[in-house]
Protein backbone atom coordinates (compact mmCIF):
# COMPACT_ATOMS: atom_id res chain seq x y z
CA UNK A 1 0.00 0.00 0.00
CA UNK A 2 1.28 3.22 -0.95
CA UNK A 3 0.42 6.37 1.73
CA UNK A 4 0.90 9.61 0.28
CA UNK A 5 1.76 11.29 3.61
CA UNK A 6 4.57 9.15 5.04
CA UNK A 7 6.78 11.55 2.93
CA UNK A 8 6.59 15.42 3.72
CA UNK A 9 5.24 17.56 0.95
CA UNK A 10 2.53 19.87 0.30
CA UNK A 11 -0.28 17.46 0.13
CA UNK A 12 -0.26 17.40 4.31
CA UNK A 13 -1.44 20.71 3.76
CA UNK A 14 -3.89 20.33 1.29
CA UNK A 15 -4.87 16.88 3.82
CA UNK A 16 -4.49 19.44 7.12
CA UNK A 17 -7.43 21.82 5.51
CA UNK A 18 -9.69 18.94 4.49
CA UNK A 19 -9.67 17.96 7.87
CA UNK A 20 -9.65 21.03 9.63
CA UNK A 21 -13.85 22.08 10.64
CA UNK A 22 -12.52 25.71 10.61
CA UNK A 23 -11.04 25.01 6.69
CA UNK A 24 -14.45 23.06 6.03
CA UNK A 25 -16.81 25.70 6.23
CA UNK A 26 -15.22 26.73 2.74
CA UNK A 27 -16.62 24.24 0.16
CA UNK A 28 -15.11 25.68 -2.58
CA UNK A 29 -11.95 25.41 -0.55
CA UNK A 30 -12.99 21.79 0.39
CA UNK A 31 -13.35 20.33 -3.54
CA UNK A 32 -10.25 22.42 -4.72
CA UNK A 33 -8.00 20.28 -1.76
CA UNK A 34 -9.96 17.41 -3.06
CA UNK A 35 -8.79 17.77 -6.44
CA UNK A 36 -5.06 19.12 -5.30
CA UNK A 37 -4.81 15.35 -3.77
CA UNK A 38 -6.01 13.78 -6.48
CA UNK A 39 -3.51 15.45 -8.76
CA UNK A 40 -1.05 14.20 -6.83
CA UNK A 41 -1.71 10.81 -6.31
CA UNK A 42 -2.31 10.58 -9.80
CA UNK A 43 1.16 11.80 -10.21
CA UNK A 44 2.29 8.66 -8.00
CA UNK A 45 0.09 6.19 -9.86
CA UNK A 46 1.69 7.72 -13.15
CA UNK A 47 5.41 6.40 -12.21
CA UNK A 48 3.79 2.92 -11.93
CA UNK A 49 2.48 2.93 -15.95
CA UNK A 50 3.91 1.97 -19.54
CA UNK A 51 5.46 4.85 -21.42
CA UNK A 52 6.78 4.08 -24.98
CA UNK A 53 9.25 6.00 -26.83
CA UNK A 54 8.22 8.44 -29.38
CA UNK A 55 9.68 10.97 -31.74
CA UNK A 56 8.77 14.32 -31.84
CA UNK A 57 9.73 17.36 -33.14
CA UNK A 58 11.08 20.47 -31.23
CA UNK A 59 10.94 24.32 -32.87
CA UNK A 60 15.25 23.53 -33.08
CA UNK A 61 15.54 19.49 -33.67
CA UNK A 62 14.37 16.31 -33.48
CA UNK A 63 13.80 14.40 -29.92
CA UNK A 64 12.89 11.45 -28.24
CA UNK A 65 10.22 11.52 -26.06
CA UNK A 66 8.68 9.23 -23.14
CA UNK A 67 4.52 9.08 -23.94
CA UNK A 68 1.95 7.62 -21.96
CA UNK A 69 1.23 3.89 -23.23
CA UNK A 70 -1.35 2.48 -21.38
CA UNK A 71 -5.12 3.16 -21.76
CA UNK A 72 -6.17 4.79 -18.61
CA UNK A 73 -9.94 4.73 -16.98
CA UNK A 74 -10.98 6.20 -13.99
CA UNK A 75 -14.40 5.33 -12.23
CA UNK A 76 -15.66 7.28 -9.74
CA UNK A 77 -17.69 5.90 -6.78
CA UNK A 78 -20.17 8.66 -6.62
CA UNK A 79 -20.92 11.35 -5.38
CA UNK A 80 -17.94 11.84 -2.49
CA UNK A 81 -15.76 11.30 -5.30
CA UNK A 82 -16.16 13.40 -7.86
CA UNK A 83 -13.89 16.69 -6.72
CA UNK A 84 -10.87 13.93 -6.19
CA UNK A 85 -11.53 12.57 -9.63
CA UNK A 86 -11.46 15.53 -10.58
CA UNK A 87 -7.37 15.43 -9.99
CA UNK A 88 -7.44 12.59 -11.77
CA UNK A 89 -9.18 13.92 -15.30
CA UNK A 90 -6.32 16.80 -14.88
CA UNK A 91 -3.38 14.48 -15.31
CA UNK A 92 -4.77 11.93 -17.69
CA UNK A 93 -6.10 13.69 -20.69
CA UNK A 94 -6.83 10.42 -22.97
CA UNK A 95 -8.41 8.81 -20.12
CA UNK A 96 -12.26 7.18 -20.36
CA UNK A 97 -14.41 7.88 -17.75
CA UNK A 98 -16.70 5.34 -15.17
CA UNK A 99 -19.33 6.45 -12.70
CA UNK A 100 -20.95 3.90 -10.00
CA UNK A 101 -23.60 4.83 -7.78
CA UNK A 102 -23.01 3.56 -4.26
CA UNK A 103 -25.01 3.43 -1.47
CA UNK A 104 -25.35 3.09 2.14
CA UNK A 105 -28.71 1.10 3.46
CA UNK A 106 -30.09 2.47 6.66
CA UNK A 107 -28.84 0.93 9.41
CA UNK A 108 -28.28 0.76 13.33
CA UNK A 109 -24.75 1.61 15.08
CA UNK A 110 -22.21 -0.80 14.85
CA UNK A 111 -24.86 -3.22 13.10
CA UNK A 112 -23.27 -4.41 9.68
CA UNK A 113 -22.97 -1.99 6.50
CA UNK A 114 -24.98 -3.17 3.67
CA UNK A 115 -24.39 -1.80 0.22
CA UNK A 116 -26.87 -0.84 -2.81
CA UNK A 117 -25.66 -0.21 -6.21
CA UNK A 118 -27.85 2.04 -8.04
CA UNK A 119 -25.52 3.58 -11.40
CA UNK A 120 -23.45 1.95 -13.33
CA UNK A 121 -21.41 3.36 -16.75
CA UNK A 122 -18.14 2.19 -17.52
CA UNK A 123 -16.48 1.39 -20.48
CA UNK A 124 -15.26 -1.79 -21.70
CA UNK A 125 -12.33 -2.48 -19.14
CA UNK A 126 -9.51 -5.45 -21.16
CA UNK A 127 -6.01 -5.14 -21.40
CA UNK A 128 -6.95 -0.88 -19.73
CA UNK A 129 -5.40 0.09 -16.55
CA UNK A 130 -8.39 1.01 -14.16
CA UNK A 131 -7.94 3.45 -11.54
CA UNK A 132 -11.05 3.13 -8.84
CA UNK A 133 -11.97 6.53 -6.97
CA UNK A 134 -13.37 6.39 -3.55
CA UNK A 135 -11.98 9.44 -1.14
CA UNK A 136 -12.90 7.71 1.97
CA UNK A 137 -12.17 3.97 2.19
CA UNK A 138 -14.36 3.10 5.48
CA UNK A 139 -15.54 -0.73 5.35
CA UNK A 140 -14.43 -1.63 2.05
CA UNK A 141 -17.30 -2.95 1.44
CA UNK A 142 -18.38 0.05 -2.07
CA UNK A 143 -15.03 -1.08 -3.42
CA UNK A 144 -15.45 -4.86 -3.24
CA UNK A 145 -18.98 -4.63 -4.69
CA UNK A 146 -18.35 -1.83 -7.10
CA UNK A 147 -15.19 -3.96 -8.56
CA UNK A 148 -17.31 -7.04 -8.78
CA UNK A 149 -19.76 -5.53 -10.63
CA UNK A 150 -17.21 -3.79 -13.26
CA UNK A 151 -14.99 -6.67 -13.77
CA UNK A 152 -18.18 -8.07 -15.67
CA UNK A 153 -16.98 -5.28 -18.46
CA UNK A 154 -13.58 -7.15 -19.30
CA UNK A 155 -10.32 -7.63 -17.47
CA UNK A 156 -7.92 -4.93 -16.75
CA UNK A 157 -4.51 -4.99 -17.47
CA UNK A 158 -3.91 -3.63 -13.75
CA UNK A 159 -6.21 -2.08 -11.27
CA UNK A 160 -5.90 0.53 -8.73
CA UNK A 161 -7.82 1.80 -6.03
CA UNK A 162 -7.04 4.96 -5.02
CA UNK A 163 -8.40 6.87 -1.63
CA UNK A 164 -7.98 9.96 0.16
CA UNK A 165 -8.36 8.68 3.81
CA UNK A 166 -8.21 4.76 4.45
CA UNK A 167 -9.38 3.37 7.84
CA UNK A 168 -7.59 0.10 8.47
CA UNK A 169 -10.21 -1.99 8.59
CA UNK A 170 -11.05 -0.76 5.30
CA UNK A 171 -7.47 -2.04 4.45
CA UNK A 172 -8.39 -5.60 5.60
CA UNK A 173 -11.53 -6.42 4.66
CA UNK A 174 -10.05 -5.20 0.70
CA UNK A 175 -6.93 -7.72 1.45
CA UNK A 176 -9.77 -11.02 2.51
CA UNK A 177 -12.27 -10.29 0.12
CA UNK A 178 -11.07 -8.78 -3.16
CA UNK A 179 -9.80 -11.89 -4.83
CA UNK A 180 -8.14 -10.36 -7.70
CA UNK A 181 -5.02 -8.33 -7.86
CA UNK A 182 -4.81 -4.69 -7.17
CA UNK A 183 -2.59 -1.71 -5.51
CA UNK A 184 -4.14 0.48 -2.83
CA UNK A 185 -2.56 4.29 -2.66
CA UNK A 186 -3.87 6.47 -0.12
CA UNK A 187 -3.11 10.48 1.00
CA UNK A 188 -3.47 8.84 4.14
CA UNK A 189 -3.72 6.20 6.46
CA UNK A 190 -5.84 6.77 9.85
CA UNK A 191 -6.73 4.93 13.16
CA UNK A 192 -10.30 3.17 12.94
CA UNK A 193 -13.74 3.01 12.34
CA UNK A 194 -16.32 4.29 14.76
CA UNK A 195 -19.70 2.91 15.54
CA UNK A 196 -21.44 4.43 12.48
CA UNK A 197 -18.25 3.27 10.36
CA UNK A 198 -16.85 6.73 9.95
CA UNK A 199 -13.15 7.35 9.60
CA UNK A 200 -11.61 8.70 13.04
CA UNK A 201 -9.83 11.09 13.04
CA UNK A 202 -11.24 11.10 9.28
CA UNK A 203 -13.09 14.74 8.57
CA UNK A 204 -16.62 13.88 8.77
CA UNK A 205 -18.78 13.12 5.44
CA UNK A 206 -16.83 13.79 2.06
CA UNK A 207 -20.07 14.37 -0.10
CA UNK A 208 -21.64 16.34 2.37
CA UNK A 209 -18.58 18.72 2.70
CA UNK A 210 -18.44 19.13 -0.92
CA UNK A 211 -21.62 19.65 -1.85
CA UNK A 212 -23.82 20.29 0.85
CA UNK A 213 -25.79 17.87 3.29
CA UNK A 214 -28.20 15.73 1.68
CA UNK A 215 -31.50 14.48 2.96
N1 LIG B 1 -17.71 8.25 4.05
C1 LIG B 1 -17.38 9.51 4.45
O1 LIG B 1 -17.70 10.50 3.79
N2 LIG B 1 -16.69 9.64 5.61
C2 LIG B 1 -16.32 8.59 6.37
O2 LIG B 1 -15.68 8.78 7.39
C3 LIG B 1 -16.67 7.30 5.92
C4 LIG B 1 -17.36 7.15 4.76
Amino acid sequence: MFILDQQTSIANQFLAEIRDVNSQKDPLRFRQNMRRLGQLLAYEISKSLSYTEKEIETPLTKSKARVLQDQVVVISILRAALPFSQGFQDLFDRAEFGFIGAARLPHNDNEPVEIALNYLATPELNNKVVIIVDPMLATGKSIVKSIASILKNGAPKALHIATTIAAPEGVKYLKENLNTPYHLWSCALDEKLNEKYYIVPGLGDAGDLAFGQKL
